[in-house]
């Protein structure tokens, strides 16, 4: 193992995750860009971090595969031989819907990517990191979503217990590793200002409700990575298990 540490960020070519990766790369971190189709936004943030001085690569794998998972950790083992950080940021949300039209296949694909991927990552990262495995320690932070609080009614159930069980894997993740030099944190968003919201069938959406939000405005990626980054750091040292809202007071 050598060199700067190494930070894999899941759906990192676009918002929230491209906003963590131009952050850690501001921090030292070697970026892993993970993404599952926007190649030329994946391509052109590694360009970024590299003209300014970084070092970071891009790879394609979807989350909601457990066989891209292993062979995207395999290059990232290959590419760097070690891992310091996993951000668990890949999400996907769907059209707005009551559960009454919610297909299966919805609910499966929403709960495949959001928690069973994360899961996974997880287990690859920790096999890597932990002390019990020969590793030297790391963070992991996990993307929840204040809608595991409110619910999602009329919108999205699905997807808001999707992160449910990330706040819940979040705990439970954190006090089986705490021993072996690895801390696991959620940061819970609110509505922030990314093309996120146009999966729900209304690219407007922030526009039309966030007048009705406690600053009247939406977060920004910027915004949710700084707090990310914040518990990946040593300035978290004694934190793990935490779910920090990033939610303008919702
Ligand atoms: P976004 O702008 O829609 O970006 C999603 C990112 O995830 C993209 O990089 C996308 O890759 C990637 N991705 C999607 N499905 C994937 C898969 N199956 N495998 C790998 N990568 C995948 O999303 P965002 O708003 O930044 O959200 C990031 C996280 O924050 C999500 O977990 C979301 O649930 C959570 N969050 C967001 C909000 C919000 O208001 N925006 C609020 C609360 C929580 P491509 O570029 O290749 O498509």
């Amino acid at each position: 193992m050598s060199g700067a540490r190494v930070i894999l960020v899941t759906g990192g070519s676009r918002g929230i995750g491209a906003a963590t990766c131009r952050f850690a790369a501001d921090a030292g971190y070697r970026v892993v860009v993970n993404y599952a189709s926007n190649e030329a936004a994946a391509g052109a943030l590694v360009q970024d971090i590299e003209q300014a001085g970084g070092k970071a690569i891009a790879i394609k794998a979807d989350v909601g595969n457990e066989s891209e998972i292993l062979s995207m950790f395999e290059q990232v083992d290959r590419a760097f031989g070690r891992l310091d950080a996993l951000v668990n940021n890949a999400g996907v949300l769907d059209v707005m819907s009551r559960l009454d039209g919610i297909s299966a296949a919805r609910m499966e694909r929403i709960m495949r990517v959001n928690v069973v991927g994360s899961m996974l990552c997880a287990r690859e990262a920790v096999k890597r990191m932990s002390t019990t495995h020969g590793g030297k320690g790391g963070a992991i932070v996990n993307l929840s979503s204040m809608a595991a609080h409110i619910g999602g009614a009329n919108q999205y159930v699905d997807y808001a217990a999707s992160k449910g069980a990330i706040d819940s894997f979040t705990i439970g993740l954190a006090r089986e590793v705490a021993a072996e030099g690895i801390r696991v944190n959620a940061v819970s968003p609110g509505i922030i200002d990314t093309e996120m919201h146009a999966s729900t069938g209304e690219p407007d959406r922030i526009a039309r409700i966030q007048d009705a939000l406690p600053m009247k405005r939406a977060g920004t990626a910027d915004e949710v990575a700084r707090a990310v980054l914040y518990l990946l750091s040593d300035a978290a040292s004694y934190t793990t298990g935490a779910i920090l809202n990033v939610s303008g007071g919702r």
